[in-house]
């Protein structure tokens, strides 16, 4: 764990947060401030700071985060009308928690990018 990271803490449970998956390599929750009707932010346990760091033995991981994101979709009601999945990276990229997490949204209509 990264000290200070809210997302360390969080999967750790020194945190609370509202979880709807968790296992023992990803864990997901509400975002505390939503921007759709589902926000949810879908995370690695293990602190990595964000795309940039992904290696070739964290790379499988990114895969099973995509499922499990596909999963949380269909369990939130949003895989058939669409959804957004994101991540931002870095300062530039808009990334204010530095440890990896997508962004699943939907329940509206997205526009644009950026
Ligand atoms: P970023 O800009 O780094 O991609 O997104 C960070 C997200 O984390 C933001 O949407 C923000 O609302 C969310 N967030 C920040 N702190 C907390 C927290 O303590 N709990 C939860 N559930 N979400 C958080
Ligand atoms: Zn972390």
């Amino acid at each position: 764990m990264a000290d200070d990271c809210i997302f360390c803490k969080i999967a750790q449970g020194s945190i609370p947060a509202n979880f709807v998956y968790q296992d023992d390599e990803i864990i997901a929750f509400r975002d505390i401030n939503p921007h759709a009707p589902v926000h949810v932010l879908i995370c690695t346990r293990q602190h990595i700071t964000n795309v940039a760091e992904v290696t070739d033995q964290t790379a499988p991981l990114m895969g099973r985060l995509i499922k499990v994101a596909a999963d949380i979709a269909r369990q939130e009601g949003v895989a058939d009308k669409g959804f957004r999945l994101l991540t931002n990276n870095g300062p530039e990229g808009g990334q204010v928690v530095m440890h990896l997490h997508f962004h699943l949204m939907g329940g509206r209509q997205m526009k644009g990018l950026g």
